[in-house]
């Protein structure tokens, strides 16, 4: 049985607590829809395994979640003949994420104003020396 964590909601979702719209699920993944959708069709791919964020999902698990992730967006751009999705996760207060249980949403896009904004402003005013950060994150990877 996946590890649990203890007031997670997302946990609850996984072992059936707490009811959700569920698309799929397997012995490892489960995927739903989200309580407050962004756009129609809006579905969030967990583990059932707890982990905080995308950062400490082992690579195995990872690659099927983002596999499933895949499907559900395809089935959903042509079932609702959308014009894009937005596959993405947050991971830390910091990038937004409020449910503290890895998961990917899945956001179907209709229109460029229908709901979700996202924004890649130039803002960084600080210098690096690029060779040296490139150095840096490549010693780490
Ligand atoms: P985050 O901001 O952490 O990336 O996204 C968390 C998402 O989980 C939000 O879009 C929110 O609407 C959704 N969510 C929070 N609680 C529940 C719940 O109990 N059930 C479902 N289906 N979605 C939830
Ligand atoms: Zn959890």
């Amino acid at each position: 049985m996946a590890k649990k964590k203890e007031n997670c909601i997302f946990c609850k979702i996984a072992n059936g607590e707490i009811s959700s719209n569920i698309l799929y699920e397997d012995e490892d993944i489960i995927a739903f829809l989200d309580a407050s959708p962004t756009t129609k069709g809006h579905a969030l791919v967990v583990t059932k395994e707890h982990f905080d964020n995308v950062l400490y999902v082992p690579k195995d698990l990872i690659g099927k979640a983002f596999s499933v992730a895949q499907k559900i967006g395809q089935a959903e751009v042509s079932l609702f003949d959308a014009k894009g999705v937005n596959i993405l996760t947050n991971a830390g207060e910091a990038a937004g994420q409020t449910v503290m249980h890895f998961h990917i949403h899945v956001i179907p896009r209709y229109d460029p104003n229908d709901g979700l904004q996202i924004g890649f402003t130039p803002k960084m005013i600080e210098k690096f020396d690029l060779p040296v950060l490139v150095n840096e994150i490549k010693k780490r990877i």
